[in-house]
């Protein structure tokens, strides 16, 4: 298990690694890039390069993760690139149905392949299957996915490249929406995103906003960050930490909103997940001012920060209907909310208990 900067999951497993490019949304691919990297600091597991290879040793592994958790499949690969055998699957398929208190989130670009071997997998309530989705020309890959026997589907439309005007969510339970990242990224128009929203909203489908490019920040109308609303069996009593992460990140734009430009442009960066010692380096370039000044100003902002962890505060305990909850904007309402715990009653709940915890020094 790996601890995940991606903002919609909370850790990655890698049953395969390796992959090959398919589509127009695997120009700048991130594994093969993380791979070359883990390949020449001589990690075993990488030694292939970026040729598929099977990892038996992974499958037991989630056997011994005891806390419930949101799991992202193969960050590294494609569990469903045509070189990884269907037992291989299956035996994938298995150590998930054994391991009931995880939420896998599997994806893929092999759309059509899913939809083949669908009839030979287990797809138990845990397992989230998602398809990836840049442009309409691989719209395909939905109508795929709906064809599959997967209780929860997903589609993550990035890195987003084109409009998607066209999009039906008949069927689809949450939507990822992201712009590209990385060296020579291809911008995404922020109206592409919205009209992404607003079908969500039309179509009662749960929206989640990734990132612009992790460099430009995400428009406050853009920034809604929810889960799928079918809460099953496997979510119960599961805390959903990221909604935590969302209250706490809508707080430090608060504490942002207020600082002079330079700690500004600091400040959106952390909260874009960007790594506190290569920020250094990348402003120290920018502004031609040495690194220990940059990491200095760092410091300052992130300290500010950590103020969000240390105020006096006193939990509440509240309850409102599931659908309300999961907007951000109901959690936007509690601009003192800093934590948010979710307790899924038993069954399909139509209403839901959570606590809030309150900032008392802004009471
Ligand atoms: S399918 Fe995913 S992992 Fe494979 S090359 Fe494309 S972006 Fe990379």
């Amino acid at each position: 298990m790996s601890k995940s900067n991606i903002e919609w999951t909370e850790v990655t497993w890698n049953p395969t690694t390796g992959c090959d490019k398919v589509s127009a949304g695997c120009k700048i691919c991130y594994a093969e890039v993380l791979t070359k990297r883990l390949k020449a600091m001589g990690q075993p597991k990488y030694q292939n390069g970026f040729k598929i290879t099977l990892h038996e040793e992974e499958l037991k592994r989630p056997y011994g993760w005891n806390k419930p958790c949101m799991v992202f499949v193969n960050s590294m690969s494609d569990l469903f690139h045509k070189d990884v055998p269907l037992e291989f699957i299956q035996k994938v398929f298995k150590t998930m149905n054994e391991t009931p208190h995880i939420t896998y989130q599997v994806l893929t670009k092999r759309a059509e392949r899913v939809a083949e071997l669908s009839k030979f997998l287990t797809w138990s309530d845990n397992i989230w299957m998602g398809v990836s989705v840049e442009d309409e020309r691989v719209m395909d890959r939905i109508d795929h996915l709906k064809m599959t026997n997967a209780k929860i589907k997903f589609l993550s439309l990035e890195p987003l490249i084109g409009p998607l005007p066209n999009l039906n969510l008949d069927g689809i339970h949450w939507v990822i929406c992201g712009g590209e990242s990385g060296h020579g990224r291809r911008p995404i128009d922020p109206e592409w995103a919205r009209e992404i929203r607003d079908n969500c909203l039309a179509s009662n489908v749960s929206f989640f906003m990734k990132q612009m490019d992790k460099k430009i920040p995400i428009p406050d109308d853009l920034f809604i960050r929810q889960y799928p609303t079918i809460i099953n069996n496997q979510l119960k009593s599961q805390k959903l930490t990221n909604m935590k992460a969302t209250t706490k990140n809508l707080a430090k734009q608060e504490i942002v909103a207020t600082l002079s430009p330079f700690k500004k442009e600091i400040g959106e960066a952390l909260i874009n997940g960007e790594n506190p010692e290569t920020l250094a380096i990348r402003l120290a370039e920018k502004r031609a001012m040495p690194v220990p000044t940059a990491q200095a100003y760092i410091t300052m902002v992130r300290k500010l920060f950590d103020k969000l962890e240390t105020e006096p505060t006193k939990i509440e305990q509240k309850e409102m209907p599931i659908q309300e909850l999961v907007t951000s904007n109901a959690v936007k309402k509690e601009s003192d909310v800093q934590h948010i715990i979710i307790d899924a009653q038993e069954g399909v709940a139509t209403t839901i208990k959570f606590e809030i915890t309150i900032n008392l020094k802004n009471k």
